[in-house]
């Protein structure tokens, strides 16, 4: 798929959309990943995005149905010491507990919140939106800066995002700090990027900022972990993304902390996802 539009509009395309990686220039080696085969992913009919307060039937999904959307997952969360098991909702996108990742697409991979808020012109879920206000309230009283870069990005929204990283870096490269559409993240809206406003926004150098630091001391008590943390790339599929925060609402937020687990996989039960699965062998 080669685009035809200019190398400058797609790299500005990409900054700005871009949301969640280092800007192209910034991109530190990655360890050589298995050759992936062009996938029929990134060229695959965009399904609609029904948006609906209606449960949405997870079709094709072999798992069974789940308590769906808005209630905050786990209301009898085992306390300080037990050993966190599966919470339901890992695989719906309406609920707090949804673990999206590159071995767990959204399903319907079109799928969009009922409901968004605006915080700072990003887009948000209300329960991370009430979160993100609170957040932003607290740094400013700690006399910190932070600003919001990036959140709700629908499945199309991706599709351009990613076609813009590709364009530029080829699929692989790409696959490390972009996320092919119906895998990201911030498509749950419950995901935000932050920055300082300042050149390391987006960077790796951003986890060298005061904005970082205080983002990871106290993000868990609004509800947000930091989703991609240093040296968890095996699981998370990323490398550290200090700027990337996934909104869990703050009981599970404080308890994955006090856990010790290392990655929301880790927390949720759930298997490593390194890299997108393998196509599937027709007929199999
Ligand atoms: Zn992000």
């Amino acid at each position: 798929m080669r685009p035809s539009r200019p190398r400058a509009l797609l790299l500005a395309t990409a900054l700005l959309t871009a949301g969640c990686g280092p800007s192209p220039g910034d991109v530190a080696p990655v360890p050589s990943a298995p050759a992936t085969a062009p996938s029929a992913t990134t060229t695959a009919p965009v399904p609609s995005a029904p948006v609906s307060s209606a449960p949405v039937p997870s079709a094709g999904v072999s798992s069974a149905p789940v308590p769906s959307a808005g209630v905050p997952s786990a209301p009898g969360a085992p306390g300080a010491g037990d050993a966190p098991g599966p919470a339901p909702g890992l695989d719906d996108p309406a609920s707090l507990a949804v673990v999206v990742n590159k071995r767990r697409p959204l399903v319907p991979a079109g799928w969009a919140p009922a409901e968004l808020e605006t915080v700072e012109g990003r887009r948000l879920r209300p329960e991370a939106a009430g979160a993100a206000r609170e957040l932003l309230a607290a740094a400013r009283t700690d006399g910190v800066g932070v600003v919001l870069l990036s959140g709700y990005r629908s499945y199309d929204e991706q599709v351009t995002t990613y076609a813009g990283w590709v364009a530029q870096q080829g699929q692989e490269a790409a696959d490390t700090v972009s996320a092919r559409p119906g895998h990201s993240e911030h498509q749950t809206g419950l995901a935000v990027d932050v920055g300082e406003d300042g050149p390391c926004d987006l960077r790796a150098c951003f986890a060298g900022t005061a904005t970082a630091a205080w983002v990871a001391e106290h993000a868990p008590e609004h509800g947000f972990v930091v989703r991609y943390p240093p040296g968890q790339e095996p699981t998370t599929g990323y490398a550290h993304e200090p700027w990337h925060l996934r909104y869990l609402g703050p009981e599970r937020a404080q308890e994955l902390v006090r856990s010790g687990a290392a990655t929301l996989e880790e927390f949720s039960g759930l298997g490593p996802a390194p890299d997108y699965a393998p196509e599937p062998a027709p007929g199999g």
